[in-house]
């Protein structure tokens, strides 16, 4: 076994990155890029933030991937073996890449999903925790997308669903800290932890 030390310098600015213990997912406060760590460093990935609903405020910033995708859903069978037809649309979702549990971050990319926030350049504020890489927020969408097709009226037996990913992107979502935690200050989503 080897160990290698990888110097946490923003690969844009050059200014030293901080973060937590497990972190893949660096912005930098100096310069406002987004990082990801891999075997070979840090690779700059485009990043940006989403910013609080009107009359909300942002008090602490957490790291997302915004998804640009093509979602094809085909193969649906009921139960009764009667197939349905399947669709295709451009979704975006948005995938909080912070440890939590997959019921909150269920609930919370649900809603991040559906609310069209606007964007805004990266907060010079330290946005930390990230650990979710890429592919897992792409299969945490898939997921999504299932359950969405579960729920709806017929009893699905079964179904395919696809997801070509079109761009990403590392954003900042705001939120309020409130006296039982965290809340999104975008969609209103309390963090139950
Ligand atoms: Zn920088």
């Amino acid at each position: 076994m080897s160990l290698r030390l990888l110097p946490l310098d923003c690969p844009s600015c050059g200014s030293a990155l901080r973060g937590e213990g497990l972190d893949t997912i660096f912005f930098c406060g100096h310069c406002g890029h987004g990082a990801v760590l891999e075997h070979e460093g840090l690779r700059l990935v485009p990043s940006g933030a989403l910013l609080p609903a009107p009359g909300r405020s942002s008090g602490e910033w957490r790291p997302a991937w915004l998804l640009e995708t093509e979602v094809t859903v085909r193969d649906r069978v009921r139960a009764g073996g009667r197939r349905s037809d399947g669709w295709r649309a451009e979704r975006v979702f948005v995938i909080p890449a912070f440890a939590s549990s997959l019921a909150d971050l269920t609930r919370l990319a649900r809603a991040l999903s559906q609310a069209a926030g606007s964007t805004a350049e990266t907060p010079r504020a330290p946005i930390r925790g990230g650990v979710l890489a890429l592919e897992d927020a792409v299969t945490l969408a898939r997921h999504l997308v299932v359950g969405d097709e579960v729920r709806r009226s017929d009893a699905l037996a079964s179904v395919t669903v696809e997801i070509a990913l079109r761009s990403s992107r590392l954003v900042a979502i705001p939120f309020e800290r409130t006296a039982k935690g965290l809340r999104c200050a975008i969609t209103g989503v309390a963090l139950r932890g």
